[in-house]
């Protein structure tokens, strides 16, 4: 089977698990996993942040950093799209007891003006305005990239009013490889910032949160109240550390690889929309003669596995599991259809 349905089907390399087994461990719940220690170290220095904190999942570095933003009954700022919204299982509500404003963005990005609207004038019979979130890349926006300096006039919005600004980066390199960025423009222009290592970065388990010192802290007494404090973790954070020093650069070739599919896909009169490939995730639109679910299936009877995310859209997502040949494959597949 070639598995496009996501980029957390990776499994580890060869290498990674060399790295797994060799690791320094210790009782980080203890501050005393060497591993967990460097990764750490390591991230907030590659993002120049102060610090940072490892994680079971993105979903639990992104909530901690939504309560420790917020007050009971504040306000979150978010596009529609936002996995923190639809994917979370509703935890801002559940974990942060906050509201949420939704924007109708353009896959899954807002801009400065969208802020500026929906931030609650002060009065008493409204939420209090109190974090904006982004998502790079976007997840149902299917891989779009925040262009640098829509960010940086939404960084000004935020210090205007004083809000928080959060960012979801569970695919941010791939955003950095494509736009040619450095993490530390990241680093600057927002509060806090959540990566995940166990997508495209093709480790196991795991996800950062990035934030000043003293978040940082509050989200360490956070990650214990919502029971991810790990023991002995460092094998997982050697897994991290490996993807960080290996698997950045390489992101460029899923890139290519999910603009080669969209080649293909595009020749074909069962394709209605292809949302244009910015990263690694492909999303379009099925029409005429297949329905999303119909087509899924017939591509799993031909060995290829992808995710209908409604009943007319499919998306394919590349990682470093599928290789040059899949790819291949994969086209001559889409050909036939
Ligand atoms: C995958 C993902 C997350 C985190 O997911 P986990 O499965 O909890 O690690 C967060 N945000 C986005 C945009 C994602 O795609």
């Amino acid at each position: 089977m070639i598995d496009f349905r996501s980029d957390t089907v990776t499994q580890p390399t060869q290498l990674m698990r060399e790295a797994m087994m060799q690791a320094k461990i210790g009782d980080d719940v203890f501050g005393e996993d060497p591993s967990v220690n460097e990764l750490e170290r390591m991230s907030a220095s590659l993002f120049g942040m102060e610090s940072a904190i490892f994680c079971p999942s993105g979903t639990m570095t992104n909530q901690i950093a939504i309560k420790c933003h917020t007050q009971p009954g504040d306000e979150v700022i978010c596009d529609v799209l936002s996995h923190v919204y639809i994917y979370e299982g509703g935890g801002i509500a559940a974990n942060a007891h906050s509201s949420v404003k939704l924007l109708q963005g353009e896959r899954g990005k807002i801009n400065a003006e969208m802020v500026i609207n929906a931030i609650n004038p002060d009065d008493i019979h409204k939420p209090q305005s109190r974090l904006v979130s982004l998502e790079n890349t976007t997840n149902r926006g299917g891989g779009s990239c925040y262009n640098f300096t829509d960010i940086q006039s939404i960084r000004e919005v935020c210090s205007t009013y004083g809000l928080g600004l959060h960012l979801d980066g569970a695919r941010l390199f791939n955003a950095l490889i494509a736009k040619k960025e450095n993490p530390k423009q990241y680093g600057e222009v927002f509060d806090s910032i959540s990566i995940c290592l166990s997508k495209g970065l093709g480790a196991p388990v795991g996800s950062l949160l990035l934030g000043k010192t003293d978040f940082i802290k509050k989200a360490k007494r956070v990650r214990k109240l919502f029971g991810g404090g790990m023991r002995q973790a460092g094998f997982l954070a050697a897994a991290g550390i490996y993807a960080l020093n290996h698997h950045i650069d390489r992101l460029e070739q899923d890139h290519q690889h999910t603009k080669l599919i969209e080649s293909a896909l595009m020749k074909k009169d069962f394709v209605g929309g292809i949302l244009a490939v910015e990263t690694n995730i492909l999303i379009f639109e099925v029409k005429g003669k297949y329905t999303a679910p119909i087509l899924s299936a017939i591509l799993k009877e031909r060995g290829i596995l992808a995710i209908s995310i409604s009943p007319t859209q499919i998306r394919f997502v590349l990682h470093l599991d599928v290789t040059p040949d899949q790819v291949q494959q994969t086209i001559d597949i889409i050909e036939k259809l």
